[in-house]
Parts: structure tokens; sequence; C-alpha cells
């Protein structure tokens, strides 16, 4: 889906964030069509989690502007951008409390459910959908590392985002979680949802985005299908290098 000259759904606009003298991103400029699924690959300290807090509206750019469907999202709180349709997962979990898995997502349903009932509703759909159902009633707290991953991705369904933006999902979980997951979000792109993968697992990737866009120290380098994005010796230097090898084998 090329949006070079048409509507994005998403549009940052030379978008810097500084912390003192560091520049988490600089000058990132980025359009996504409805529809898409884009992936965001770099090495650690790249700005990733940067770039998605600044869309999600968690991290404030210090430059430039992000845009929904051509709205500018600047200085909107997080939870008037999430009601706008932007959805997201965290790279470091946050806390469940004493929460029940199945509260854990009604809480984020209410936001679009009619009533009380129709938000416990919404919110086992949603636990469905993400293959924790039979989890409803525990306490979210005791969840494995994968499963709360997943509950994470309820809770963002739960918005009815029309983007979503996830990082690292999937980082650490065993190969056959990560299948799973790596279907989930090939079914939820299917049927309509716009979504950003950030992520370290490169058949992941591979898999899924058709389009990958590459940040370095805070700069967008690369923004190509992932075969291209693979062979690129800027990224290679920059980040894929001997791990990227391992997986694929020597660019040709
Ligand atoms: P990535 O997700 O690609 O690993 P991050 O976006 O988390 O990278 O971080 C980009 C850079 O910004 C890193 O150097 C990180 O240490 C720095 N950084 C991120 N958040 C903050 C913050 N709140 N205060 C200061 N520096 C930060
Ligand atoms: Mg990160």
């Amino acid at each position: 889906m090329a949006v070079a000259g048409g509507d994005a759904l998403l549009e940052l606009r030379s978008v810097g964030v500084t912390y003192g003298r560091l520049r988490a991103l600089h000058d990132v400029s980025l359009r996504i069509g409805s529809g898409e699924l884009v992936g965001i690959i770099g090495p650690n300290g790249a700005g990733k989690s940067t770039l998605v807090d600044v869309i999600a509206g968690r991290t404030r750019a210090s430059r430039g502007e992000v845009r929904l469907d051509g709205v500018a999202l600047r200085g909107l709180p997080p939870f008037r951008i999430a009601r706008m349709g932007i959805a997201r997962t965290f790279q470091i979990g946050q806390p469940f409390g004493d929460a029940s898995v199945l509260d854990s997502v009604v809480i984020g349903a209410l936001a679009s459910a009619d009533d009380l009932r129709a938000a416990r509703a919404f919110a086992r759909e949603m636990l469905e959908a993400v293959d924790l159902a039979g989890r409803a009633g525990e306490a979210a707290e005791r969840l494995d590392v994968g499963q709360r991953k997943r509950l994470q991705l309820a809770q963002a369904l739960a918005m009815r985002p029309r983007l979503l933006l996830l990082d690292e999902i999937m980082a650490g979980l065993p190969p056959a979680e990560i299948d799973a997951l790596v279907a989930l979000v090939a079914r939820l792109n299917a049927s309509g949802i716009t979504v950003v993968v950030v992520e370290h697992v490169m058949r992941a990737i591979a898999a899924l985005a058709r389009r990958t866009v590459v940040l370095h120290h805070g700069e967008l380098i690369a923004d190509d299908p992932p075969e291209a994005v693979f062979r690129d010796p800027a990224v290679m230097r920059a980040y894929l290098g001997p791990r990227f090898q391992a997986t694929f084998g020597a660019p040709r």
C-alpha cells in the first residue's frame, strides 16, 4: 500500500525527541497507510520505544509533529489518543495489581462499550482472540511472560484500535509462542487493523511486514521491504551483522 501521495493514517513529520543532550529521535518522517503492517527494527537504544511513545502520546516530541488521519496529536494525553484509535503494548510490562485477567481487559473495553455487560462480553471475546479465555478468572499477576504479552494485546484490542503499536511482544518467547503470535498479528492486520511491529525477532518481521523501517541512533536509515532491508549494507553494519547471518545466511 503506497502512501507516497495519498492520505496516510499515521504521519510523522520531522519528529525529534531529545533527553538532555541525547537525541533519542532525530528528524524522523514516516507515513503509514490504512491497512499496512510495518516492521520497525534497530539496535538497542535506537529509539524504537521512543517512537512508539511519541505516537501514543506518552512522550512529547521536542520537534516535528504526529498526525492521525490528518489531525495533529500534539499535546493530547495518551487516553485521548487511545480514544482516537491508537492502542499500544509496553516493552516493559506494566503491573496488573490484583485485577483478574478478565477485569484487566474490561477496564479498556469500558471506553468503547455501552455498559458493563457489553464491556465484559467484548473483553471475553478479546481474551478468546489471544487464547487466554481459559485464564479469565485468575489473577493477572500469575500469568507467565508470554501470557502477559497476550494479555496486553487483549487490553490494546479492547480499545478497538485502528492502529496497533506492538513493542517487542515476542522478545524472549519460545519459538512455538512466537509462531502463534505471528499468526495472530497477521489475522488482526487482515481484519483491518493497521499494525506497527517493533521486533528483534527477524523471522517474525520477515513473515509479517511488507515494509520495514530501520532506526539507528534515533535516525531512520531505511524504509523498504524486508528482503531489501536485509540486504542493505548500511543496515547490516548498523545492526544485523552476525546475528542476521546466523539466521538467514550471508546476503547475496
Ligand atoms: P530502543 O527501544 O530502540 O531500544 P529507546 O527508544 O528505548 O530505544 O531509547 C532510545 C534512547 O533514548 C536510549 O539511549 C535511551 O537510553 C534513551 N531514553 C529513552 N527514554 C529516556 C528517558 N525517559 N530519559 C532519558 N533517556 C531516555
Ligand atoms: Mg525498546
